[in-house]
């Protein structure tokens, strides 16, 4: 992989910030457009804009037809079994939302929601708080001392209850830990519970075949992929889907609308109420089509040699604590410095144009476990990373700790 090749596809990231070069590691919260993508957004409103499925009308044909084709590419790049299991949503926590809003009203009566303690609050709020109004219990998995799951008590947890739903995610956005999806999912089924995976963290760094992992559905945004914002995924088995009934109404899901009943198109139709963002779906066929084009394989090991080297580099430095020991991580690498607050890190690090993230990075659950840790800073880097910049950053970041230290 040459990366000083792939750069040019990315503009954005020849720039000063504060006179310095721009060392963006922040790919975790979003990740940097290539030039083929905007391109095809581009190409799109200049020749073929039109609002989908409505009209007879030329342009109308063609931006449809260019969508239905953004469905089959989501369809072969994560192996569905067809494209009718696809439904456009404006990004993970939309798709988790609109599937916790619409499946555990109809779950077991009296049966539990499992999800575990490393989730982004996307794929825990809604699940908790749609439990707190069915009244279904709403259990957690903890995690061992290294930040993998405890799939022992995961165990424990489905021996003991009867679970209907699993809710779990794929990588930590905060750990980077990735978990054993296709085990879990396995032991959820034994246990006759459905299983949801949150694939926002992974998409871009995994070959994901839903076929092969077996879940009943997964949820990814565009936007960690290249993709523009406001475009994600809500894969679904089709049978599954099928006995949904929708919790948003519009033009477009319906079949037919009378004054005292209304009937439903088939899926995926039937979840897309209103315009889709079909420009995005299109955006996000061309983020898929460069991704293959730069091979998944590549782009994993290219970014699991930064993480680690950044890891590597970042615990020489006296005082920093890296989260989490996780057996596999990917994507990202969260820290506390004793004696430094995150946000102090963050702000001097951009004030010399390096991008990081701190915060609680929406996933207190995990934090309230850790001693009470608040914030952390996260490092993220992407595939278009360099070495060099990594070493750039750690170098700040123990500039800045002696700093703020003295
Ligand atoms: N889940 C995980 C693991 C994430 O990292 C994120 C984004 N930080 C989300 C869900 C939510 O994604 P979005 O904000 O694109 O809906």
């Amino acid at each position: 992989m040459n990366t000083y090749e792939i750069r040019r596809d990315f503009p954005i990231l020849d720039q000063q910030v504060f006179g310095h070069p721009l060392i963006y590691l922040d790919n975790a919260a979003t990740m940097q457009m290539p030039s083929p993508v905007l391109q095809a957004i581009v190409r799109h409103y200049h020749a073929d804009n039109a609002n989908v499925h409505r009209g007879i009308h030329a342009l109308s044909e063609r931006s449809t037809r260019a969508l239905e084709d953004a469905r089959e590419r989501v369809c072969s790049f994560i192996n569905a079994r067809t494209s009718d299991e696809i439904v456009f949503t404006s990004g993970t926590t939309a798709s988790l939302n609109m599937l916790a809003d619409m499946l555990v009203g109809n779950l077991r009566p009296g049966s539990a929601v499992v999800s575990t303690l490393m989730e982004h609050h996307a794929n825990f709020v809604p699940w908790q708080q749609a439990c707190e109004r069915t009244g279904h219990p709403f259990l957690v998995v903890p995690l061992d001392e290294r930040g993998d799951l405890d799939l022992y008590a995961y165990q424990d947890l489905l021996e003991n209850h009867d679970v209907s739903l699993v809710a779990f995610t794929h990588v930590s956005n905060v750990l980077g830990t990735v978990n054993p999806i296709t085990d879990i999912v396995e032991l959820a089924h034994e246990h006759r519970a459905l299983a949801v995976i949150d694939a926002a963290q992974s998409i871009r760094h995994e070959a994901i075949d839903v076929q092969a992992i077996d879940c009943d559905f997964l949820a990814f945004s565009g936007h960690k992929m290249g993709a523009p914002t406001g475009i994600g995924v809500l894969y679904g088995k089709y049978d599954l889907l099928e006995n949904l009934q929708p919790v948003r109404f519009g033009g477009e899901m319906v079949d037919d609308v009378c004054v005292d009943r209304t009937t439903f198109a088939p899926p995926p139709l039937r979840f897309e109420a209103g315009t889709p963002n079909y420009v995005g779906a299109i955006g996000l066929a061309a983020a898929i089509d460069y991704l293959e084009y730069l091979r998944l394989d590549d782009v994993r090991e290219r970014e699991a040699q930064l993480v680690h080297y950044a890891e590597e580099r970042l615990q020489r430095i006296p005082g920093l604590h890296i989260l989490g020991n996780p057996k596999m991580r990917m994507g990202c690498v969260s820290f506390t410095v004793d004696g430094v607050h995150p946000f102090d890190l963050a702000t001097m690090a951009d004030k010399l144009g390096v991008a990081l993230r701190s915060g609680n990075q929406c996933a207190q659950p995990l934090l309230h476990e850790a001693n009470g840790v608040q914030n952390v800073t996260r490092l993220s880097p992407a595939f278009y990373n360099t070495v060099g910049e990594i070493d750039m950053a750690v170098t700040c970041i123990e500039r800045i700790v002696k700093l703020l230290k003295r």
